[in-house]
């Protein structure tokens, strides 16, 4: 569903995409040289490794062996570091981008807010609580491990759900007022046999209490596109600019 939407949305503002799509049986070393090689073509500027990965594939070393140049995704750990340190020029991993704008279109000044984060990985949740903090709202993250999530979150202005859990987030979670993005895709099965997405928030019951909510399917994920076509082109402008870039 998303390679098709990262495709059709390429092809709408002018991007060719080119998708290399591999067995699950592929060596690790084979996609490594493929990365390396498109790291390598002057014609590409922007790759992204489609996650999650199958079991038994290093990610991490997969994702190191991105150009940070061509990073789009962000999460090379030169940009993921860059964006810790709070140094300017790095990629934003394009989720957490696209739920900080989702927010500044509702409150533009989020300083001295509560931000309350449901999950913890470095595709969302970390880096999420990164761009946050350089807001200047006070950052919690949960994960499964946490305690208390409901009174935690209850206490949430701003309250983003990336924990992968159907309908994790009730009503008695989310305080009056709250800013709530749900990022959780998740895919169930009605009684009928037909399948169907769902966040992580059950919006029906949460949405009358909130100041803004963004529905699933049609908030974080169609924003998290848009973001990843921005950093496409910014990192084409970079590569045409290249004097006026050095950032490595
Ligand atoms: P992940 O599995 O890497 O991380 C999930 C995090 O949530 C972990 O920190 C885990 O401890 C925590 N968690 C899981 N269940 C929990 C629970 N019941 N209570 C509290 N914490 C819990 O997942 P991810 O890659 O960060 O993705 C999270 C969700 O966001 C998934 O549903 C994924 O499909 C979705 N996602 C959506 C977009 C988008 O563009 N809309 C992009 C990325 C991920």
């Amino acid at each position: 569903m998303y390679v098709a939407s990262k495709k059709r949305q390429c092809e709408e503002v002018g991007i060719r995409s080119f998708e290399h799509a591999l067995r699950k049986n592929t060596k690790q070393q084979t996609i490594v040289d493929l990365i390396h090689s498109i790291n390598e073509d002057p014609e590409i500027h922007g790759l992204i490794v489609q996650l999650p990965l199958p079991e038994g594939f290093d990610r991490k070393m997969i994702l190191q062996a991105i150009s940070p140049e061509k990073d789009v995704d962000g999460l090379h750990p030169l940009n993921l570091g860059r964006l810790f340190c709070d140094i300017k020029g790095g990629f934003i991993p394009c989720t957490p981008k696209g739920c900080l704008r989702l927010i500044h279109t509702v409150q533009k000044k989020l300083e001295g807010l509560k931000a309350v984060i449901i999950g913890a990985s470095n595709l969302v949740g970390k880096p999420l609580a990164l761009l946050l903090l350089q807001e200047d709202c006070t950052v919690s993250i949960l994960h499964s491990k946490s305690k208390n999530l409901a009174r935690i979150c209850a206490t949430a202005d701003i309250l983003v759900a990336a924990a992968g859990a159907p309908l994790l987030v009730k009503k008695d979670w989310v305080k009056e007022g709250a800013i709530v993005i749900d990022v959780g895709i998740n895919h169930l099965v009605d009684k009928q046999g037909n399948s169907y997405l769902t966040g992580d928030v059950d919006y029906e019951s949460v949405h009358k209490k909130t100041k803004a909510i963004t529905p699933v399917p049609g908030g974080v994920g169609p924003m998290t596109v848009a973001c990843l076509l921005e950093n496409t082109v910014i990192a084409a402008e970079r590569a045409a600019n290249q004097s006026k870039f050095k950032i490595w």
